[in-house]
């Protein structure tokens, strides 16, 4: 038998990488079938689900910059990326069956989602509904993380859940340090001092603000997103 829910509000931040698979660009259906599983079991035990997706997968505005592009019409076209992201998310959690999402963008798209009002957010949730969080802040020069900070504080998550390809926070790069170590705990304030690589930093100070915990943890196994929302503390790295 699955252990109760440790938290009642969770919000998932998934980055637009992370939906890719083994592609270099756009949108493996396997992952997203995938995530939409990992989902199920959670919101199976009452758990309300809110994600924030990022859009690195199709367009970065810092990269468009870098090309040559108007800054601002490259974050544009990346906040249009993620509300693509979020569609795509909301298509295959509902063929799971037996959930219901909705896609609410922080820009006017109405034709193809709601616009993002709390108090209409807090109901997608307090009714079971997964709540698919697109177009960032709606604004230029922030990113999705952010965006994941602002949205957990705004419809007052339990956890706020960043989820990566790695186990955790390391001491340094694991990939290129064999000596690093997956922190178990750490604060927002050694985490921003270290500049240890989880968020930005406008996204950490938000949190620590906040007071939003948050969890860092490797999305790709599957069940580790229903352990930590089941209480158990030794996958990930937890950031307070
Ligand atoms: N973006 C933005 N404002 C926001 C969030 C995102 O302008 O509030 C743009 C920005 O260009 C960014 C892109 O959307 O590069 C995709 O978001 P992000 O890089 O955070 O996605 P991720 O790295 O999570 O895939």
């Amino acid at each position: 038998m699955t252990a109760p829910a440790a938290y009642q509000r969770i919000l998932l931040k998934l980055s637009g990488e992370a939906l890719m698979g083994d592609q270099d660009f756009g949108i493996s259906p396997e992952v997203t079938a995938f995530l939409a599983q990992e989902i199920k079991a959670v919101v199976d035990i009452g758990v309300q689900v809110a994600l924030v997706v990022g859009g690195g997968n199709i367009f970065r505005g810092e990269g468009l910059a870098r090309a040559g592009m108007d800054r601002v019409t490259g974050d544009q076209m990346g906040m249009l990326a993620t509300v693509i992201n979020a569609l795509a998310l909301q298509d295959a959690i509902e063929r799971v069956g037996g959930m219901q999402a909705r896609v609410q963008s922080a820009i006017r798209i109405n034709e193809v989602c709601e616009d993002f009002i709390r108090r209409k957010a807090m109901r997608h949730l307090e009714k079971g509904r997964v709540l698919v969080f697109a177009a960032g802040t709606g604004n230029p020069f922030f990113t999705t993380d952010s965006a994941a900070a602002l949205r957990a504080v705004e419809v007052e998550a339990d956890l706020m859940l960043k989820a990566t390809k790695v186990d955790g926070i390391y001491t340094a790069d694991p990939k290129k340090d064999p000596t690093a170590k997956r922190y178990e705990e750490v604060t927002y304030d050694e985490a921003l001092a270290k500049r240890l690589g989880v968020m930005d930093q406008t996204a950490m100070v938000l949190c620590r603000d906040h007071g939003m915990k948050m969890c860092v943890y490797d999305m790709t196994v599957p069940g580790a997103l229903l352990k930590i929302v089941t209480g158990d503390t030794a996958i990930g790295t937890r950031v307070n």
